[in-house]
């Protein structure tokens, strides 16, 4: 099975990515996750990285789909796996295609998680506290607000557009275990 979380930054993609691939047992593959990793690891690239990821700036398309291809074409990626930050630009939905049409694969489900603009602002707030993530603060939240609106966002258009019959929007202003709820839902409704 292979799925898509888009979503605003905030909306809980993440959670959801994590309690969906544990559920179906297929690995969750988080951009930003992968990168946090990385910086871990010091080096030049790592310095790099971190001004662009501490500033709310997104990673270059190179550089991500890179990382993303080495990522895809790990063994454990073989039964399917979750997407949750990727893709996030034109560009790189071009770059995934081409994956898919080289390698023969295909989505199964886009799921969007949505959420006003107010709330996203509530919620990435509220994230700050408990996770302390640097990019969460007040004034880079806004530089993240505007490359999601500007980079992000029209892909969920070329998504419902491209593959009509597997996009679902789910109200992500709902309790964690609804959302579960409602995406299990419609994944098990698609099945049948
Ligand atoms: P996230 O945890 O998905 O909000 O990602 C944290 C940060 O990592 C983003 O603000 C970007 O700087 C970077 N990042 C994650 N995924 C991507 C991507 N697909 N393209 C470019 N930058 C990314």
């Amino acid at each position: 099975m292979i799925l898509i979380f888009f979503g605003p930054p905030g909306a809980g993609k993440g959670t959801q990515a994590k309690i969906i691939s544990e559920y179906y047992d297929i690995p969750h593959l988080s951009t930003g996750d992968i990168l946090r990793k990385k910086l871990l690891e010091k080096d030049i690239l790592s310095i790099k990285l971190k001004n662009i990821i501490d500033g709310g700036k997104l990673v270059s398309d190179e550089i991500i789909n890179q990382i993303i291809l080495q990522r895809l074409k790990e063994s454990d990626c073989s039964n399917g796996f979750i997407l949750d930050g990727y893709p996030r630009t034109k560009m790189q939905a071009d770059f995934l295609n081409s994956y898919f049409q080289d390698t023969n694969l295909e989505i199964d489900n886009i799921i969007e998680i949505s959420l006003s603009h107010k709330d996203i602002k509530k919620r990435i707030k509220s994230r700050s506290t408990i996770e302390n993530r640097k990019d969460d603060k007040e004034n880079v939240i806004s530089i993240r607000l505007k490359k999601y609106l500007s980079e992000t966002k029209p892909l969920f258009q070329y998504y419902r557009d491209k593959k009509r019959d597997k996009y679902n929007i789910v109200d992500g202003n709902q309790n964690i275990e609804k959302i579960t709820s409602d995406i299990l839902d419609l994944l098990k409704n698609d099945d049948i």
